[in-house]
């Protein structure tokens, strides 16, 4: 990667990025996918044209609103790819932050080292459908038995840490209804798979294509 990855949009306040839970969104820029159905592709992308954030002026604020909020989600882009994700998980539990992390899956040793030292309390992770498919799915050319590989490693972490995954699926155009039933059986004993219904991202996504 060229550039590093870096804190471009925060959400103060959302109901629906942590089911049940009142928190902040930081949206991070970076990608090891180039997913032709993302809605977050500027961001994906680098996010070179987007301005930086202050990560020590966006801590203060959470700090202050800390009595209004529960938890902070960290999102992207991929967020398993900054360097400095284990600081940054430790710095908002020190205040007292519930930390959700969304992935696409790709980095699982990243996800067990951040689980091992309890600095997230619930990862959300992508899986975009069937191993197979994976290469059209995500832009990239990716070798099925290597996605399949990773994958299984978290469905272990989360078969053993049954509260702290969850799995989701975006019901993008290349899917039928018979690949989401492939990817419900991979899934581990008593997780459901979470079911997003898919809307057409803007024009500039073709820059993926
Ligand atoms: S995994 Fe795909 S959808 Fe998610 S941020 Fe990366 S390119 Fe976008």
């Amino acid at each position: 990667m060229h550039y590093r990855p870096e804190l471009k949009g925060f959400l103060p306040f959302s109901l629906i990025d942590w089911p049940g839970k009142v928190s902040s969104v930081l949206f991070f820029s970076g990608c090891n996918f180039a997913c032709p159905t993302c809605h977050n592709f500027e961001l994906a992308k680098g996010g070179q044209n987007l301005p930086s954030l202050s990560w020590n002026e966006i801590y203060s604020s959470l700090r202050a609103k800390k009595k209004w909020l529960d938890g902070v989600v960290l999102t992207g882009g991929e967020v398993t790819l900054l360097p400095y994700l284990g600081e940054m998980c430790f710095e908002l539990k020190k205040i007292g932050y519930g930390v959700k992390v969304d992935s696409n899956g790709f980095r699982p040793e990243i996800i067990e080292e951040l689980l091992t030292k309890e600095l997230v309390d619930l990862f959300a992770v992508d899986v975009k459908g069937p191993w197979e498919k994976y290469s059209k799915l995500v832009g990239k050319n990716i070798d099925p038995a290597e996605i399949a590989f990773k994958m299984k490693k978290i469905f272990s972490l989360a078969s053993k840490n049954h509260d702290k995954f969850l799995f989701r699926l975006t019901k993008v155009p290349l899917l039928e209804e018979k690949d989401i039933e492939i990817v419900k059986k991979y899934l581990p004993k008593g997780f459901e798979l979470i079911l997003q219904e898919y809307k057409e991202p803007s024009e500039k996504n073709l820059i993926f294509k």
